[in-house]
């Protein structure tokens, strides 16, 4: 089973990603998680994205492409969730390519819609663990003390595109690039909308219902299904 999660950033897409990877034991693949990573770690790869990703805009299609073709192969057996790609037309069309010539087929996208002023203030509010990657948000979820990690007492930090003004950006370049897709794929009947503004545990509950509507063949495809 492959699905796809849309949405603009600030949506929840990470956090849903995560919860519905552990409760259906499917795979998450986040672009942007694995470009983060090669910027961490000093790559070739991440030396060249690290700036374009700091002005909130898109790293090269060519790039983002590769990456995704060098985990079909292991695409073919579990589920996945993708998040992050496709973000444009063009990659949807590549990922297409890529799944013909695997016997591959996207099952559902799974839409997060949240209003922009919404967006804009969960952003703001956002921090992460540079350690352990855990995030916390002012005010909803705090860390026991302020400023540092309730696992291990790191300094919090806030993603470097999610100051204000690149905030800004992101969402235009989501208008502009990525919401497209939600037409593509609701032309093809595979899009589901779920409003977000609501509770993350009821984004979660809407979520299962859209995937279990898939049907419990495919559901088991995805591997050790425990809900
Ligand atoms: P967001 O919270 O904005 O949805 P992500 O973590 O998905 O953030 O992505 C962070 C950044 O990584 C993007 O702003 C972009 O620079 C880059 N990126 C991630 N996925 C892609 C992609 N499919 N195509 C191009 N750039 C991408």
């Amino acid at each position: 089973m492959v699905l796809i999660l849309l949405g603009a950033p600030g949506s929840g897409k990470g956090t849903q990603a995560n919860r519905l990877a552990q409760k259906l034991g499917l795979r998450h693949l986040s672009t942007g998680d694995m470009l983060r990573r090669h910027v961490k770690d000093g790559t070739e790869i991440g030396k060249k994205v690290e700036s374009t990703m700091k002005s909130g805009q898109l790293v090269p299609d060519e790039l983002i492409v590769k990456m995704i073709a060098d985990q079909i192969e292991s695409m073919s057996s579990g589920g996945v969730m993708l998040d992050g790609f496709p973000r444009n037309l063009s990659q949807a069309d590549k990922l297409d390519e890529m799944f013909s010539d695997h016997g591959l087929n996207v099952d559902r996208v799974l839409f997060l819609s949240v209003d922009e002023d919404e967006l804009i203030k969960r952003l703001s509010g956002r921090f992460y663990c540079p350690k352990c990657d855990a995030g916390y948000n002012y005010p909803m979820h705090l860390p026991k003390s302020e400023g540092v990690c309730d696992n291990d007492g790191e300094k919090l930090l806030r993603r470097p595109d999610d100051e204000e003004s690149i905030v800004r950006d992101r969402l235009e370049v989501y208008r502009t690039q990525t919401s497209p897709l939600e037409d593509y794929y609701r032309k093809q009947g595979k899009l589901v909308e779920i409003r977000a503004n609501i509770h993350p545990d009821k984004v979660t509950e809407a979520m299962l219902k859209a995937i279990m509507d898939i049907g419990q063949t495919d559901l088991k495809q995805a591997g050790n299904a425990k809900a």
